[in-house]
């Protein structure tokens, strides 16, 4: 009989890593799909693996922090399966003045000792910082990061100590606190609050790349007969329909096993066999 992963999961427990009310959009869709029973750590205070905001470093790269979070969940609520997020956001590394936001989310099953994980990259962020010295500049700066329904951070220095203002989400309150950190700065430093909870942008890239873990959780390697098949590599190099060099196009999909190595190659998944010469370097440099 084949293999049913959600039967690997159905009936457990789940604790979800966060405090940023991520909850929200990853437990429903969590326990529809696996048959798990999702509870969150209390009191789990995830700033200490870090803040968008800088006052803590990062303990290490992405997937630490992610391995440190779901580790810390488990041993809080004693089960052995718990999902983290983690976003991290910077500029576009081709496009000057846009910015990117990356998404993950990771699995850790202690039982079957399995590590299932999904990332995803958008340029659907309204990351961004500035600096501002007076109210239009501020403004302006609120209407295109989509204030109020994304919540902005504003910081300044008062007496020799830094002072940060998070989470302003009403005109009101950010214009108080701007004039707080005016009497004793030149120059204010607004960004963007990416927090999930004070920005429905994140909020649904985190839905949309959950949906996209779990269709990877469920899906079972034909190599060891485990869940989470699906770590995807595209590979360009499709030939030139005229002179045959390798062009930027895609060639294959490598689907892989993170576990056993089991590969999976889809070729030509754009379904044609040749690119175009427009798309080739040497027909068309
Ligand atoms: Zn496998
Ligand atoms: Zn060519």
């Amino acid at each position: 009989m084949a293999a049913v992963a959600r039967d690997w999961f159905a009936g457990r427990t789940l604790a979800i890593a966060t405090m940023h009310g991520k909850e929200k959009v990853l437990a429903e869709p969590l326990e529809k799909a696996l048959g798990v029973h999702c509870v969150l750590p209390e009191a789990f205070d995830t700033d200490r693996f870090g803040t968008f905001s800088g006052e803590v470093e990062r303990p290490g790269d992405a997937d630490f922090t992610l391995r440190l979070k779901c580790q810390a969940a488990m041993e809080a609520t004693n089960c052995d399966l718990a999902l983290a997020s983690e976003g991290s956001f910077g500029p576009h590394p081709m496009l000057p003045f846009a910015a990117v936001g990356e998404e993950r989310l990771f699995m850790i099953d202690r039982l079957h000792g399995l590590e299932i994980g999904a990332r995803s990259l958008s340029g659907l962020t309204n990351f961004q910082h500035a600096e501002v010295s007076d109210l239009p500049a501020l403004q302006a700066f609120a209407k295109s990061a989509g204030f109020p329904e994304h919540s902005l951070i504003l910081s300044g220095v008062i007496e020799g100590e830094t002072k940060v203002f998070k989470g302003l989400a009403q005109t009101e309150k950010l214009e108080s606190a701007f004039r707080a950190l005016i009497t004793s700065s030149d120059t204010i430093a607004v960004q963007t609050d990416m927090r999930a909870m004070h920005n429905p942008t994140r909020m649904r890239a985190i839905a949309t790349l959950c949906d996209e873990l779990l269709e990877r959780i469920l899906c079972i390697c034909k190599g060891c007969n485990q869940p989470g098949f699906g770590e995807r590599h595209y590979q360009r190099g499709l030939a030139c329909a005229w002179c045959g060099t390798p062009t930027e196009r895609v060639l294959s999909i490598e689907t892989k096993c993170s576990h056993c190595g089991h590969l999976e190659i889809q070729l030509y998944p754009e379904g044609v066999e040749a690119a175009e010469p427009g798309n080739c370097p040497d027909c068309n440099p």
